[in-house]
């Protein structure tokens, strides 16, 4: 039999499944999805088994070395995954398939191998291997070709159970354990001990009546009934109970304590909604919905009755978050309704904590993941569910190889295991909205907040009039006024301000003018080198103003402000304000994000001032303002998306205000309160805002009307970034048909990172069948030039990002 191996090298030769010979001894052990270690020209490599056959056209084949799994990491399923992953946004095989399993495994742990049970019931032949040990180290035990058989066979028997350990020895948690001796005849504890030890006799009273077949921690028993280690360490010695040492699932969460939470009483609205998710799961149909449901509609609500439905089948369900959402209220309510059935992979897990959750799910111990972008790929075989939550957020599509999106793998899976899969927003990306109106997805709307509280008030200020009234601050005095209340009423307040220091473009302040491409309906950005206002989709390109060619003014400039400058703004006008600031600059630390909200919670601080890193998973009673002080920030990015990604923000901080009894009131800082976005944001339309946006999107040329693909290629010499990138849109022109459009190439928005310059080119496109393959050669193509000269070419699919 022979073994067809994608190896651990990431390049276009390798770029396919090398045959390996599979030795007698693991005949029948070798599957597909296992990692294993191959010969590969003078080195030793690891790669995953893609296939068994029993024929090869090589005349001469090497054996395979080593394996170093009991079961498959990836399941068939996942391998097929792959490979489709691999060619939909042009990678390699193996990184397709190193990026489903957690990195752990990826980082060549130890393997440890102990008994499943009672070690004298092992094969002879291995029972001295643990004769003096609970536990051993793979490498050490399996030198001879024999013993290495055996523990092969014992671990395929599930006699024996391996353990991938980090080298990292704080990876490693074990508890002591305490049970009652299990072999012969119990010994009759009360007259061994008499009436003297009392504290002793508690402790086997409780054993025996709480735990007479299961082992309980000893800590557990010291405060439960309040007794010492002495105590415990005297049962042991006279062998009333037996001690051992049992390796542990590091849980993040074992600090918190969940309730199991009564469940509401569903609304109309969910019940309808509900209803053809129920029959989805019913008749094992891949249906993608999308819910549209407004911030407090009670969506998560529905994926949780949804979830109990899967459940209640004996399959399993995958729930994704954003990141900056799996915050512990998110977590605690799965944790609360399906307890020790969930599994959650988060990135801020340690590598050993997020391992241990993965192995529950591959272990079939937990039914349900949630996680964020990666939990996508959990090897759940029975899928029932795939869950996304916020799918229109960015964070959803991975911007690093393999370039994929989760709501793609989301929707492949579904349609593998033949199950629904939810799209759940308040603000749907107008993709998927499209999507949705063309009946490709089942749109499901929950129009209403839960018990019918009112949206949030929020009100525009027009930063034009404030600069005609002599205003020059950050602050117009509506917000001014209305921070001074809250501070009087011990209120608190949250202020944003886009990012941090962030000025590439130009705006008027008179009459908010802001130059666009007038072929790409996207702002120009400001280059100081020759003073050029510059479109970074196409290159068109024009020189800097003095004067708005609007309105004629002067006060054309540069636009941004950085936090800093605004906390001391804050600190000059009213000093009385106790302010943390959130931005890159103070949360780079491990844990300040978390500290400094923690802070805020506890009301150290009257008013948190970020980025839109404080947007979301802010549920703080105390707020009742929310003031954001530059929407144009955002409005203005380079990127055709500013409009729906400023919708989006908006929509999502007016959720956050007043959740509570207080009622919130928004005030948002524009000078341009007149565009869409902001206003249907104002009237919380997201019909109206979508109309009006998909306008603008046909206008433009781009999704979901058109399909974008972008080339960045980097080099530390400029020219030579350049002359690659026009080879590669030259190459295209021809090979694409003449309806499809190729922008650029151009200079990247960001020009230089890390000494290389960046260039880019934009394929617009409405029907290409064979772009997929063209990319693909192409990628392959320059694979030589980019080992060679250190020349890195990215192709993005679906960008989410144009930086
Ligand atoms: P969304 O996810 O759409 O923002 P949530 O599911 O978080 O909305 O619901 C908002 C609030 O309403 C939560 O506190 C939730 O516990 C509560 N809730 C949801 N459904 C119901 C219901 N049927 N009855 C009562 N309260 C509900
Ligand atoms: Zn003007
Ligand atoms: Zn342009």
């Amino acid at each position: 039999m022979y073994a067809k191996v994608i190896v651990d090298v990431a390049a276009a030769q390798t770029n396919r499944a090398f045959d390996y010979r599979i030795p007698e001894e693991f005949d029948g052990i070798v599957k597909p999805g296992m990692r294993i270690v191959v010969p590969f020209g003078p080195r030793k490599i690891q790669g995953f088994v893609w296939k068994i056959t029993d024929q090869t056209e090589l005349s001469r084949v090497k054996p395979l070395q080593e394996i170093l799994d009991p079961y498959p990491v990836l399941t068939n399923e996942l391998l097929e995954l792959g490979e489709w992953l691999a060619l939909e946004t042009v990678c390699f095989l193996i990184t397709a398939y190193q990026s489903m399993i957690p990195s752990a495994i990826r980082a060549k742990p130890k393997k440890i191998l102990r008994p499943a049970g009672d070690p004298a019931e092992l094969p002879a032949e291995l029972q001295p291997l643990f004769a003096e040990t609970k536990e051993i180290n793979w490498e050490q035990a399996a030198a001879g070709k024999e013993i290495r058989l055996a523990l092969k066979k014992a671990l395929q028997n599930e006699e024996l159970i391996i353990d991938y350990r980090l080298q990292d020895r704080t990876n490693k948690k074990t508890v002591r354990v305490l049970r009652l001796p299990s072999s012969g005849p119990t010994k009759d504890y009360k007259t061994e001990l008499g009436n003297k030890a009392k504290k002793q006799t508690e402790v086997m009273n409780w054993i025996s009546s709480y735990y007479p077949n299961t082992s309980v921690t000893a800590q557990t028993v010291m405060k439960q009934l309040g007794v010492t280690q002495g105590v415990i360490q005297s049962l042991v010695k006279k062998g009333l109970l037996l001690e051992e040492y049992r390796e542990i699932y590091r849980d993040p969460y074992e600090h918190h304590s969940f309730s199991e939470t009564e469940r509401p009483l569903l609304t109309d609205q969910q019940k309808q909604v509900l209803q053809p998710i129920h029959t989805a799961v019913e008749k094992r149909e891949y249906v993608p919905f999308l819910l549209h449901g407004v911030t407090g509609s009670g969506k998560t609500e529905v994926y949780l009755r949804a979830i109990e439905t899967v459940l209640d089948k004996g399959k399993e369900a995958i729930v994704l978050v954003p990141e900056i959402s799996l915050t512990p209220q998110m977590v605690e309510r799965f944790k609360e309704r399906f307890g020790s059935q969930v599994a959650v992979l988060h990135s801020a897990l340690s590598s050993g904590e997020k391992y241990d959750e993965w192995r529950k799910v591959h272990r079939k111990e937990v039914k349900v993941a949630v996680g964020a972008r990666s939990a996508v790929f959990a090897p759940f075989e029975n899928l029932g569910i795939v869950i996304i939550d916020e799918e229109h957020e960015g964070s959803y599509k991975q911007e690093d190889h393999p370039r994929y999106h989760a709501r793609q793998v989301a929707l492949w899976r579904g349609n593998y295991h033949g199950c629904p899969v939810i799209l759940g927003s308040a603000t749907p990306s107008l993709e998927s909205y499209a999507r949705a109106s063309r009946n490709v997805y089942q749109l499901l709307e929950l129009p209403g907040r839960v018990n019918n509280t009112a949206m949030p008030e929020v009100e525009i200020t027009d930063m034009r009039e404030e600069l005609k009234q002599g205003n020059r601050s950050a602050f117009s005095r509506l917000l001014l006024e209305k921070i001074r209340d809250r501070l009087n009423k011990g209120e608190q307040i949250v202020l944003f301000l886009n990012r941090r220091g962030y000025s590439t473009f130009v705006m008027c302040r008179n009459c908010g003018y802001t130059a666009a491409c007038p072929h790409c309906e996207i702002t120009l950005t400001y280059h100081h080198t020759g003073r050029l206002l510059k479109c970074h989709y196409c290159g068109y390109h024009e020189p800097m103003v003095n004067k708005c060619p609007e309105c004629d003014s002067d006060h054309i400039r540069f636009f941004g402000t950085g936090t800093q400058k605004v906390q001391e703004e804050i600190t000059q006008l009213l000093p009385e304000a106790r302010v943390i600031r959130m931005d890159v600059d103070t949360t780079s630390r491990k844990g300040s994000h978390e500290k400094l909200l923690q802070s805020f919670r506890n009301e150290e601080a009257d008013i948190l001032l970020g980025t839109q890193m404080i947007a979301k998973g802010l549920d703080f009673p105390k707020i009742t303002l929310v003031g954001v002080l530059a929407a144009d920030t955002m409005l203005h990015l380079p990127d055709f998306r500013a409009p729906e990604r400023t919708f989006q923000l908006l929509t999502q901080v007016s959720g956050r205000a007043g959740r509570d009894k207080l009622r919130g009131e928004v005030v948002v800082q524009t000078y341009t309160p007149e565009h869409y976005s902001i206003q249907y944001a104002r009237t919380h339309d997201f019909q109206a805002f979508a109309q009006a946006e998909m306008g603008q999107r046909k206008r433009g040329g781009y999704p979901p009307y058109y399909y974008i693909t972008l080339l960045t290629v980097s080099h530390e010499n400029a020219a030579k970034a350049m002359k690659t990138v026009d080879q590669m849109a030259a190459h295209l022109k021809t090979a694409l048909s003449p309806e499809s459009k190729i922008l650029g190439p151009t200079v990247s928005p960001i020009a230089r990172i890390k000494d290389r310059y960046r260039y880019q080119c934009m394929i617009k496109y409405k029907n290409e069948p064979d772009l997929i393959r063209i990319l693909n050669d192409m990628h392959s193509n320059y694979q030589k030039e980019m080992a060679k000269e250190d020349l890195t070419i990215s192709i993005d699919m679906e960008p989410q990002m144009f930086m």
